[in-house]
C-alpha cells in the first residue's frame, strides 16, 4: 500500500484546518479488521500531498513503484490519494498496468476528525480487492464507499457526498459484499499505453466551450501545448463562430472533441451545421467517444508521451472510447483474464 496523501490522511494542523500528517502505517493502525484477514500488507509513505498538488511526475515515480513490487511476490497494490484527483490518477496508473495484478486506489471524503470518517472502512475494502483473485485481470480499479469502479469509468460527481465517486457510462463493476469483492460487469478488453519516451513534449490543454465563448482561451494556444482537449457542448458542438480558430488549431496539435455533459459519448454522424460534431471531426478532430474531457486529457497526454502519431492517436480514441474495434488499438491489449493470458 502506497499513501500519497489526500483528506484520508489529514488531521488538524498548527495554522488551522486539515492537513496532510497520517503515515501509511498510521492508516492501517486504524483498522484492527486487517489482522483478521490472511494478508501481509507493505506500507510504503510515497508523498503527503493534497490530490491537487500530485503531478505527472509523481504518477511516473508510482508507476515504477508499482512495477517493481508486483516483480517481487506481491499479489495486488492498494494507493491511498486524494479524492480530487482520483478519476485522472487511476486512468493513468490503469494505462501502464499491463498485468493482471489488482491495482486498487482509494481514499476518503471525511477527514480524521470527523465523525463517521470513511477512510478505514475505504482502505479494508481497497485490500480486500487487491488481495483478491476475483479482481483479477480488471486493471486499475477505483474503490470506496464499498463499490468497484473502473478506472477508466469513475468520476467525482459531487464535492462533499460520500457516494461522489460514479461511473456514468455503464455502472460499477462490483461491490464489496461482506469483505468480498463481487465483480457483476466484466471489462471486454483493456487498452494500455507504451511507457513514456524520455523528454517527449506530453502537455495538453483542456478547454471548456461556453455559452458565448470568443475563443480567447484559443488564441496562441498552439504555441503552449502539444495537444489539446476540447469539451463541446451536449454530443460535441461549439459556437460556428469558432470554427475557423479551431481549425487552424488541429492543423498544428492534436484536438479531442470530448462532452462537457459528463455522461453519454460524442457523436460522429448527426448534425450537420458549422461547429457540429460532423463539421469538427470533418476538420480532423478526434472524437473521444464515451471518454469524458479528464480522461481525454489523461490519454491523448499518455499517447505524446508514447510518441503517437496522429494515426495511432485516432484509432486509439476510438477504442478506448467504445466506437473502434478493439483489435485495432495501435498496441498489445492488457491481459483481461485472472491468470495473465492475453486478453482480446
Ligand atoms: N481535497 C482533498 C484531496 O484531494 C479531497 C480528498 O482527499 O477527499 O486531497
Amino acid at each position: 500500500m502506497l499513501s500519497l496523501g489526500g483528506t484520508i490522511t489529514m488531521t488538524t494542523g498548527t495554522s488551522g484546518g486539515v492537513v496532510p500528517a497520517l503515515s501509511a502505517e498510521q492508516l492501517l493502525a486504524a483498522i484492527p479488521a486487517l489482522a483478521d484477514m490472511d494478508v501481509a500488507i507493505d506500507a510504503l509513505d510515497f508523498r503527503r500531498l493534497p490530490g491537487a498538488s500530485l503531478g505527472f511526475d509523481d504518477l511516473t515515480a508510482v508507476i515504477g513503484v508499482i512495477r517493481d513490487r508486483l516483480g517481487h511476490s506481491v499479489d495486488g497494490v492498494v494507493v491511498v490519494q486524494g479524492t480530487d484527483t482520483i478519476e485522472e490518477t487511476a486512468y493513468l496508473l490503469d494505462l501502464h498496468h499491463p498485468g493482471p495484478e489488482p491495482v486498487v486506489v482509494t481514499g476518503a471524503m471525511r477527514n480524521p476528525t470527523l465523525a463517521g470518517a470513511d477512510g478505514p472502512a475505504n482502505v479494508l475494502a481497497a485490500v480486500q480487492t487487491a488481495a483478491s483473485t476475483a479482481a483479477r485481470g480488471a486493471g486499475c480499479l477505483v474503490v470506496l464507499a464499498d463499490e468497484i469502479h473502473a478506472a477508466r469509468r469513475v468520476r467525482k460527481t459531487h464535492s462533499t457526498a460520500g457516494s461522489t465517486f460514479q461511473s456514468p457510462n455503464g455502472g460499477p463493476l462490483g461491490y464489496v459484499v461482506e469483505g468480498q469483492p463481487r465483480l457483476v460487469n466484466a471489462l471486454p478488453y483493456r487498452p494500455v499505453v507504451p511507457d513514456p519516451i524520455d523528454g517527449r513534449p506530453q502537455r495538453v490543454a483542456l478547454v471548456t466551450i461556453c455559452l458565448g465563448d470568443d475563443g480567447v482561451l484559443l488564441d496562441g494556444l498552439a504555441d503552449l501545448v502539444d495537444g489539446v482537449v476540447v469539451a463541446g457542448f451536449g454530443v460535441g458542438h461549439v459556437p460556428q463562430h469558432l470554427v475557423g480558430k479551431l481549425q487552424e488549431l488541429v492543423e498544428l496539435v492534436p484536438v479531442v472533441l470530448a462532452s462537457r455533459t459528463g455522461a453519454g459519448p460524442v457523436l460522429a454522424d448527426t448534425y450537420g451545421f458549422p461547429g457540429s460534431e460532423r463539421d469538427l471531426l470533418a476538420r480532423g478532430f478526434t472524437g473521444a467517444g464515451f471518454l469524458d474531457p479528464l480522461k481525454s486529457r489523461i490519454l491523448l497526454s499518455a499517447l505524446l508521451a508514447a510518441g503517437a502519431d496522429r494515426k495511432a492517436i485516432t484509432s486509439a480514441f476510438a477504442v478506448a472510447g467504445g466506437h473502434g474495434d478493439p483489435a485495432t488499438w495501435p498496441w498489445t491489449l492488457a491481459t483481461t483474464e485472472r491468470d495473465g493470458a492475453a486478453g482480446a
